[in-house]
């Protein structure tokens, strides 16, 4: 049977997580907002303002100002810039090069569905992992209206592959992404690659603990 794989990008292909996590939690300490890391690998998906509109209502009860979006989301993105500098660039999920590998000898479709419009990440795909990624098959930030949670990433990736949707796995590690896929009748598949536990990804319909996981189960 052909088969698409469609693949989420921060937590499934690139370690991004680690340095949202803590520079979210750094930045919005220095504000007196309530927010973890826990907190950021559970809200993985949202937006960087309604991540900082809810910490604000939770902690002031109040909206937060238009100003003080945009300072405390430039304060994040400028430290996760600079701990991505000092990790020396992209670092890639354990394993999850040898599961692209086998997914492209079984000559299914490998799609990149993600809410990222980070172009340096984008561009460095076929860099940092095996060459297997191709344009016309990433739907990012640029391509949809509504973000995950909301199905429509997913639901292009499935239009544009021209299978059925019992042909499509989506790969996550998010609740948000996973409630993504499952919002578009898709088989979700999530691998725990942060700190979350594996009931916080019940909502898929298989939990694994590493890539490699992932890769001796599809392998059966
Ligand atoms: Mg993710």
């Amino acid at each position: 049977m052909q088969k698409a794989y469609f693949f989420d990008m921060d937590g499934v292909l690139f370690d991004s997580m680690p340095h949202h996590a803590i520079a979210w939690e750094e930045v919005m300490k220095e504000h007196d907002l309530p927010f973890t890391a826990y907190d950021c690998y559970l809200n993985e998906g949202r937006t960087g303002e309604s991540v900082i509109r809810e910490a604000m209502w939770k902690a002031r009860n109040r909206d937060a100002t238009p100003d003080e979006i945009k300072q405390i989301y430039t304060e994040k993105s400028n430290r996760f810039n600079l701990l991505a500098q000092q990790a020396g660039g992209t670092v890639v999920i354990d394993g999850v090069a040898e599961v692209l590998r086998y997914v492209q000898s079984t000559g299914s479709q490998i799609w990149v569905v993600t809410g990222s419009g980070m172009r340096s990440l984008l561009d460095n795909l076929n860099n940092a992992l095996p060459p297997v990624f191709q344009r016309d098959r990433m739907i990012t930030a640029f391509d949809v209206t509504h973000g995950k949670p909301d199905p429509e990433p997913y639901l292009k990736a499935w239009e544009r592959s021209g299978l059925k949707k019992e042909q499509c796995f989506v790969i996550e590690n998010a609740p948000l992404g996973i409630r993504a896929g499952k919002a578009a009748g898709l088989t979700v598949y999530a691998v725990n690659t942060g700190i979350l536990t594996r009931e916080d990804l019940a909502q898929a319909d298989q939990v694994f603990d590493s890539m490699t996981e992932l890769l001796h189960f599809l392998r059966q």
